[in-house]
């Protein structure tokens, strides 16, 4: 019997709960953590008696349970490499090998022990049982963690009986989980104390500093040889279509695709003699719908990659190889250069008021979507086939708010976003919003996040995000 901390906040102040004798003459005291509430066996027993006399009454779960645990995660993920983390022989491995899930079975001591799958490995990660009954549940999440890919799914349940040496409610075990990397999509249960049953689904968050680990290319193909393509969607482009086509990398850009939205200005003939390739709306259609002919233009000539390049040389296009770095190594679906990485539009002369509310919306926006991005309304973006495909874009606005929608589906279809640093210029010549549009493009913002929210956490299924 050893004295503990609490192990989800490393608090030494409690206070006891409850003494239970859970088999012969194993007296375990438990107590409550003062600070996070965490309900734990204080002092706590042996490595010995934990593994052995405590490790034999398993509850064994029913195979209704495995079942409804796979149709969960079939919303979210169809199939692919799934690690089952079980102390038990439970009927769920069987099932899931029946639903189609190439399975991996991991044993408590391996759990606890030394890690030996490869980084970035597993689709899904399922522990059962287990969370409550070993003496470092968090040093196992954050190993488990690392196995699982970027946009891998985690199903943990902690069932409440003579075993444990942990009790988790909803609230402690989202803690955990949170703690250990991981965003809840969804916890059920109510777990009173030494009853019942919580469980939690959850995604791998994007957290800043786990960047690094998520730059280690996955076990997906790299793009070498795509074909890249720049697309322009341009409103009296004129003045500036001509530097900014100058600075796109030729090298590496095969095809730039122009569509022109009514232009009252030359931005056509302009774009013809610069050898691009031209499309022409009759009528004004607005940035969003001008973005939709661009994706399907661009996928109609066969591009594996395309990038927003905005006419208004408000972007620098000379970054697009760093843009495109990402997807081409494997790594992500989409790439957005962020003004606000590294204070890069305050650098570019971004006028202060609305430098203050895109942070604000930005973090509105992080804790609706659940991801760690520094900008959403970034105009310089690149999407990979995968991405444009999977999506429904033409579902959007045809407004600026189609930045935002297609944000929402990527995250809707647990596609990867990642962020490289760019820096904006500002002048007259550049397009900007705003003060009244600007009020109207957050408040769509805003009307964006509600859809996502009902589609992600209630009945209400919106074509959008499907
Ligand atoms: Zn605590």
């Amino acid at each position: 019997m050893v004295e503990t901390k609490c192990d989800l906040c490393g608090s030494d102040s409690y206070y006891p709960v409850r003494t239970v004798q859970p088999a012969g003459d194993i007296k375990m005291r438990f107590v409550k953590c003062r600070r996070c509430g965490l309900v734990y066996a204080n002092p706590r027993p042996s490595d010995e008696i934990i593994f052995g006399r405590l490790g034999g009454g398993m509850h064994r779960g029913t195979r209704a349970d495995a079942l409804a645990v796979l149709n969960t995660l079939k919303s979210i993920r169809k199939s692919g490499r799934l690690l089952y983390v079980s102390c038990a022989d439970e009927p769920f491995a069987a099932q899931a090998r029946n639903a189609g899930w190439d399975i991996v079975i991991s044993g408590l001591s391996q759990a606890a022990g030394a890690r030996k799958y490869p980084d970035n490995y597993f689709d899904a990660v399922v522990i059962e049982a287990v969370i409550a009954r070993i003496p470092d549940p968090k040093a196992v999440l954050e190993e488990l963690r690392k196995t699982l890919k970027a946009d891998g799914i985690l199903y943990v349940n902690c069932k409440a009986g003579d075993g444990a040496i942990y009790y988790f409610t909803r609230a402690t075990l989202a803690g955990l989980l949170d703690n250990c990397g991981y965003f809840p999509l969804k916890i059920n249960g109510i777990a009173g104390l030494f009853r019942g049953k919580v469980e939690a689904y959850c995604r791998k968050a994007r957290k800043l500093e786990y960047l690094d680990e998520l730059e280690k290319p996955a076990y997906s193909d790299r793009k070498d040889g795509a074909r890249i393509m720049a697309v322009l969607p341009a409103y009296n482009a004129a003045d500036t279509l001509e530097k900014t086509v100058a600075d796109i990398p030729r090298d590496l850009v095969s095809d730039i695709i122009l569509v022109d939205d009514a232009s009252g200005d030359n931005t056509v003939e302009i774009a013809e003699k610069l050898g691009l390739k031209v499309y022409r709306h009759k009528n004004r259609t607005g940035y969003g719908g001008n973005q939709k002919t661009c994706y399907e233009k661009a996928l109609e000539l066969g591009a594996d990659i395309a990038i927003m390049v905005h006419p208004d040389y408000q972007y620098d296009p000379k970054i697009i190889p760093e843009l495109v770095e990402p997807i081409i190594a494997g790594r992500a679906d989409a790439v957005f250069g962020s003004r606000m990485m590294k204070g890069g539009a305050l650098i570019g002369g971004m006028p202060p008021w609305k430098h203050n509310a895109n942070i604000l919306l930005t973090a509105v926006e992080n804790v609706v979507f659940g991801t760690y991005l520094t900008e959403y309304h970034s105009g310089f973006r690149a999407y990979s086939k995968k991405a444009l495909c999977a999506v429904d874009f033409k579902e959007n606005s045809d407004s600026f708010i189609f930045d935002t929608e297609i944000i929402a589906q990527l995250i809707a279809h647990n596609l990867k976003i990642e962020e490289v640093p760019i820096k904006t210029r500002y002048f007259d010549e550049a397009s900007s919003i705003k003060l009244i549009p600007s009020i109207a493009y957050g408040l769509g913002i805003l009307w964006t996040l509600l859809k996502f929210w009902l589609h992600t956490h209630t009945f209400v299924k919106l074509r959008q995000f499907k």
